[in-house]
């Protein structure tokens, strides 16, 4: 039993059971006499596999019949690509919301198909990073979808609300929130997600497309990123990452044990708000985001005296709170605590940066 907390972005933590489930399956696998790694994608054994984890996340999320699950390559950068080639159709331009450091990357990638409109929507008010409501967002009326990020990693920083603009297609790049709180999937015609952040290990993408929208791609679209080719082939056009899949198929069924999304939200929650309980005290630590935008899978903050930031991570680190340092262009810290991140290890760190302050302070 390992006694570290795992505080990193991404790839980040899995949850221990699954880890444990995963180990002692490990060199013989169903019976098999190998590990899952060494088995045809196409195998009945794996198609099983890959069935089941389907249903699970369809069960977990509520998705409706007609919507594709995709199991995509390529990582969330993939579908910053994949997004405008299939989705611009006959359009030149689409609608990119900036909320923060990855919103803006899909907006640049973008830059490679067609020509993006950059929809700023931060502010600062009073000292604080505010977003501005979806119906204050400067919406064009000749773009072929809505891109935005509910949650930006790095920045700390999400959107809870879920954008409408009528028959607007809304795309979401869900990676580092998706499974972290109930949320209407028919709202988006298309929502997509990096596993390493919530699922589970990297090397694979979950797609949730509308059906009626995957007939449009570019002739130029990669095969691997063309929607209609991964779901013609049920996401096995070239060879998936199959431990990725496998793994983040227990991570799904552990999900479900623990009572599915809506009780892993209330549990999100309550790791956040004790979290910012501390860091609003007084200003030893400091969260610069508005607190209907902040958070509650990367929670960022900053010493006041930024003197302190690196005996700050050096004595957590020996704690074994690990993986604090924020992000390189932000600085500062940052804790992730997506779904694996037990209520205990927040408590630590909550009980750490309490007692930081009181030698500190
Ligand atoms: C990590 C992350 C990405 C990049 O994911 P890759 O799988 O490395 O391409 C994109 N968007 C968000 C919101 C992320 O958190």
């Amino acid at each position: 039993m390992s006694s570290i907390y795992n505080f990193s972005a991404g790839p980040s933590m899995i949850p221990q059971d699954v880890l444990y489930e995963a180990q002692k399956d490990f060199l013989n696998w169903n019976q098999l006499g190998c590990s899952i790694m060494e088995i045809s994608h196409r195998s009945k054994e794996f198609i099983q596999v890959a069935l089941e984890a389907e249903e699970d996340l369809r069960d977990l999320l509520n998705i409706p019949d007609f919507y594709k699950v995709l199991f995509c390559p390529g990582g969330a950068r993939g579908q910053f690509s994949a997004v405008p080639l299939n989705l611009l159709n006959k359009y030149k331009n689409a609608d990119y919301i900036n909320s923060g450091y990855w919103s803006y990357c899909a907006f640049l990638e973008a830059q490679k198909y067609c020509i993006p409109n950059n929809i700023l929507i931060k502010k600062i008010i009073n000292g604080k990073v505010s977003l501005l409501n979806s119906t204050d967002w400067n919406i064009s009326n000749n773009s072929a979808y809505i891109h935005y990020c509910p949650n930006e990693t790095i920045d700390g920083i999400s959107i809870y609300e879920e954008p409408y603009f009528h028959e607007k297609i809304i795309v979401g790049d869900f990676s580092s929130c998706i499974l972290s709180r109930v949320i209407n999937v028919e709202k988006y015609g298309l929502i997509y997600a990096g596993a390493q952040k919530n699922i589970g290990p990297s090397g694979i993408t979950i797609v949730l497309v509308r059906e009626d929208l995957i007939h449009y791609a570019s002739k130029k679209s990669p095969s691997i990123l063309t929607y209609h080719t991964l779901s013609k082939y049920n996401s096995m056009f070239n060879t998936p990452a199959t431990f990725s899949w496998y793994l983040s198929g227990l991570v799904f069924k552990w999900l479900k044990k623990k009572g599915g999304v809506k009780n892993i939200e209330r549990i999100n929650q309550k790791k956040s708000n004790l979290l910012y309980k501390i860091i609003d005290r007084n200003d030893f630590y400091i969260n610069k985001i508005d607190k209907k935008n902040r958070s509650q899978m990367n929670v960022v903050f900053d010493l006041k005296n930024s003197k302190l930031n690196k005996i700050f991570l050096i004595e957590a680190n020996k704690r074994g709170l690990k993986s604090l340092k924020g992000h390189c262009i932000v600085g500062g810290m940052r804790a992730s605590i997506y779904n694996a991140m037990p209520f205990k290890g927040v408590q630590e760190l909550a009980d750490f940066m309490l007692y930081f302050e009181k030698r500190y302070g």
